[in-house]
């Protein structure tokens, strides 16, 4: 493990601190420099970017640790195949306005930023064109108006890039004009924040989160026990603790996590930390991330030895987002692998 005490460090200093050169990563973590062609082939068409207190979480020496594959550009990125394209769930359709997706009847979807602490290698938006769609100052009376035209909308989802990159300030200014909407009664924060820089989750976080007269929902994204550390429980347990829900939703990936073993760890540390498991999503198909991609034989395989070795309330929902469905579709039991 590297010794860095990302622990004593605040979240804004780490945030501008991001690894972003390929050769750093890999000298950190005493990897071959053989690697490093492919990193700076693939990094060229999606930025390396990963917070040091991830790669903290590491193993020095190893080209296989499951952390260090979910961020290290891949030559394998830069392979065509037919099914892997840009935007897989056809979401540039879906964009009814600047920041908005309302894909699902209830709950519609606002990109404050297309910010991401770390960049994921098989993260669907990938592609997505961010600047293009971010909601300004000013948009927000047609936001608050579209809301309103849509009455059975009682849920906004903050995603990515990342709503929590943003400032306190910026984030309960939001979380403050959600909340004036009558009709809204949750809000759901999606982030993988809290796992790549843990002390993101501080005192005026929890504050702004706790005192808001929405039902807040927390969704982190962690896809392997070794993301979660004590230090990394703790946090996501002081949001518990506040009677904030915190959920986790994976994605399940070739060489990353792809053993029932694997899955069954993560979700045992989960509790742990108070987190309950939710989604374990398919991989979407996104153009660049072929090589995380598994056999439909083999994902129901590893799902069902979960469902046999897990209680159910630790089981997450296995689904895939299937583009211009009213929602996720769950695949175990179903002909939808
Ligand atoms: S943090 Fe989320 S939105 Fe950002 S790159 Fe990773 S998966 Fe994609």
């Amino acid at each position: 493990m590297i010794n860095y005490l990302y622990q004593e460090q605040n979240w804004q200093s780490q945030l501008s601190d991001l690894i972003t050169d390929p050769v750093e990563l890999l000298n950190t973590l005493q990897l071959p420099e053989s690697l490093l062609r492919g990193a700076n082939l693939a990094t060229a068409s999606f930025k390396l970017r990963v917070p040091r207190a991830f790669v903290a979480k590491m193993h020095i020496g190893n080209p296989d640790d499951p952390l260090l594959l979910q961020v290290l550009p891949h030559h394998l990125e830069l392979e065509e195949h037919p099914e892997f394209v840009t935007d897989p769930l056809g979401e540039e359709h879906a964009n009814q306005q600047p920041g908005v997706l309302h894909k699902y009847k209830s709950r519609f979807l606002l990109t404050l930023t297309g910010a991401c602490a770390v960049h994921c290698r098989y993260c669907f938006r990938r592609h997505f064109p961010y600047q293009d769609n971010l909601p300004k100052q000013q948009d927000w009376l047609n936001i608050k108006q579209y809301i309103e035209s849509q009455p059975d909308i009682n849920e906004v989802i903050l995603s990515g890039g990342d709503p929590l990159t943003l400032s306190n300030r910026k984030l309960a200014e939001w979380i403050e004009r959600l909340s004036s909407i009558k009709q809204l009664k949750f809000l759901r924060i999606h982030s993988r924040v809290p796992i790549v820089i843990p002390n993101r989750v501080d005192e005026q976080l929890i504050s702004i989160l706790k005192n808001s007269r929405l039902r807040i929902i927390v969704v982190i994204h962690s896809n392997h026990a070794a993301e979660l550390d004590d230090f990394t429980c703790g946090k996501l347990n002081q949001l518990v603790e506040q009677k904030i829900v915190v959920l986790n939703q994976a994605v399940l990936l070739k060489g990353v996590n792809d053993s029932a073993q694997t899955l069954i760890d993560l979700s045992y540390r989960l509790f742990d930390a108070g987190v309950m498991p939710y989604y374990l999503h398919v991989l979407d198909k996104v153009k660049g991330a072929q090589h995380f991609d598994l056999d439909s034989s083999d994902i129901e395989q590893i799902y069902k030895d979960v469902l046999a070795n897990l209680p159910g309330y630790l089981v997450p929902k296995l689904v895939r987002e299937i583009a211009g469905e009213n929602n996720k579709t769950p695949l175990f039991g179903t002909t939808n692998f």
